[in-house]
Formats: structure tokens, C-alpha cells, sequence
């Protein structure tokens, strides 16, 4: 195997959570470029069936599916119904995410909780389902954040939270997994990129931020693909457990 050919996906499947919209719709096109078919999952039908079509003009395979990853049983139906068409799956992009921010006093427990289910919870419903049906050489990757690891002007509380625990559980599944069915666990920790979730900030804030950042720019969703080309394909196969940030030296200032 060449360098670069470690880093093609040709043959493989993978499944990308959230991918309805923003980073997820990138990361299912940027996949498929590098050769994978593809699963993808949210909630919103309409939307995937825009990624579907985009993965599909790429000269890929796609299964869409209707579905929330705070449902254990929603997500078993996601990894069954990728195999039953696309026959296995062997590598899954936690990507799905919702991000709040709500003074800690005036958090209610159903928005703490929604946060948590969706971000800390579906992850792992999703790689428990996953796990059961990959082969040795697969590739978990878990899309953490910065805020995992840092504040960043805004109250995020149940975020932060989450985002932290997405650490822990990718270096303890990492520890079951990578050994004892060849699996392996990383995740990456974003900075600030453009999407629908960025959209929700205050006007003025993504601004504010930038002058903390070295590169001194957000970035774009294809350097975030390039990362997670790296962690998804044989190109990382030493690696796991690991957290790696792609945030334009945020964490490092
Ligand atoms: P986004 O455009 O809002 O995308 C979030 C995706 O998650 C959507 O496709 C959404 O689809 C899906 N989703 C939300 N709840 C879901 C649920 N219960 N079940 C299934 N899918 C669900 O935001 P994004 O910026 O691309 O975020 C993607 C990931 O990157 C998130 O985990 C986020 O925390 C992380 N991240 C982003 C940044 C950034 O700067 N953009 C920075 C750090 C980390 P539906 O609404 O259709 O379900």
C-alpha cells in the first residue's frame, strides 16, 4: 500500500450522524471523494435527502435515514438498515449535535438534559450499536469540540459538558475496543466553522473570538473533512484515543 492510497476509503462503508446539515453534510461528501459509500442519519428527511443526492453525484452509494440518536432503538435501525443496504459498516462519524447557551441559573433541566442526550448519549447508543456489527479496522471517530477543553465567552454549561465527556468516552471505549475487536476510538475537537450552529450566536461574537484565534480566521468544513479523512482511514491506524483539535491553535493560546 502506498502513502496515499492509506488514506482512501475505497470499498468501505461509513456512516455519518447529523449529517442533514453543515460539518455532518460536509463530512458525508468529503468521505465520499475519498471513496467510501455512505450512511447518513438526522431528523430532518428533507434535508438528508439533500446530502443523499450530493453523495450520489459523487459516484457513491447513500442510505438515508430518518432518525433521532437519542433513541437507542432509533440508532440499532440506523446501523441495520445501513448494513441490509450497503452491507457493512466500518467506519461512524458521531457528528450529531445541538449546542445551547443559557445562563446556568435559568437552565432548565429538560434543555440540560436534551443537550446531553443528544450529544453525550447518542454518541454512544451509536457506537454501541456500531461496534456490535464492525469488523478489526474499523475507525470510530467522535466529533468533540474545543469547549470540551476551554470556555469561550458564552454561558454553555450543559455544551461544555458534554463535549468534556465525549473525551472520556472516546479514550475509555479506545481502551475497550482497540485491542479486543481491532476498532479503533478517536475524536476531533473543532474550533469555530460556519454552520446553522453558528448561526444561533449573538451577532458580534463569532468576531470577538477570532482575535483569540492564531490563524485569526474560522475554518473552512474541508479542513475539518481532511482530519477526519486521516482518523476515519488506514492513514491513522496507530493512532486512537486520542482527541485531536483542528481549531486554528485556539487550544495551544
Ligand atoms: P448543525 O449544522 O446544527 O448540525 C447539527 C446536525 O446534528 C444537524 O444535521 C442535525 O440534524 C443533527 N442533529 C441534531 N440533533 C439530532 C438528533 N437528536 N438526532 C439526529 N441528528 C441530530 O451544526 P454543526 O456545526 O454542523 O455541528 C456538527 C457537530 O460539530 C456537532 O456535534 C457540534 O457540536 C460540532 N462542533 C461544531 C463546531 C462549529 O463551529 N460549527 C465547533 C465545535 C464542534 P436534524 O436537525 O435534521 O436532526
Amino acid at each position: 500500500m502506498t502513502l496515499l492510497e492509506r488514506f482512501q476509503l475505497d470499498g468501505k462503508v461509513a456512516l455519518i450522524t447529523g449529517a442533514s446539515s453543515g460539518l455532518g453534510a460536509a463530512f458525508a461528501t468529503g468521505l465520499a471523494e475519498a471513496g467510501a459509500d455512505i450512511a447518513i442519519c438526522a431528523r430532518r428527511a428533507e434535508k438528508l435527502e439533500q446530502t443523499r443526492r450530493a453523495v450520489e453525484a459523487l459516484g457513491r452509494r447513500c442510505v438515508a435515514v430518518t432518525a433521532d440518536v437519542s433513541a437507542p432503538e432509533d440508532c440499532t435501525r440506523v446501523v441495520e438498515e445501513t448494513v441490509a443496504a450497503l452491507g457493512r459498516v466500518d467506519v461512524l462519524v458521531n457528528n450529531a449535535g445541538v449546542g445551547t447557551a443559557v445562563p446556568a441559573t435559568r437552565e432548565t433541566p429538560e434543555q440540560f438534559r436534551q443537550v446531553i442526550d443528544v450529544n453525550l448519549n447518542g454518541s454512544y447508543w451509536m457506537a454501541q450499536a456500531c461496534a456490535r456489527v464492525m469488523a478489526p479496522g474499523s475507525s470510530i471517530v467522535n466529533i468533540g469540540s474545543v469547549l470540551g477543553s476551554t470556555t469561550a465567552g458564552l454561558p454553555q454549561a450543559a455544551y461544555s459538558s458534554s463535549k468534556a465527556a465525549i473525551i472520556g468516552l472516546t479514550r475509555d471505549l479506545a481502551v475497550q475496543w482497540t485491542g479486543r475487536k481491532g476498532i479503533r476510538v478517536n475524536a476531533i475537537a473543532p474550533g469555530f466553522f460556519p454552520s446553522e450552529m453558528t448561526e444561533q450566536y449573538p451577532d458580534g461574537y463569532l468576531e470577538s473570538q477570532q482575535a483569540r484565534l492564531p490563524a485569526g480566521r474560522p475554518g473552512e468544513p474541508e479542513e475539518l473533512t481532511a482530519a477526519l479523512v486521516f482518523l476515519a482511514s488506514d492513514a491513522s491506524s496507530y493512532v486512537t484515543g486520542i482527541v485531536l483539535p483542528v481549531d486554528g491553535g485556539m487550544l495551544a493560546t
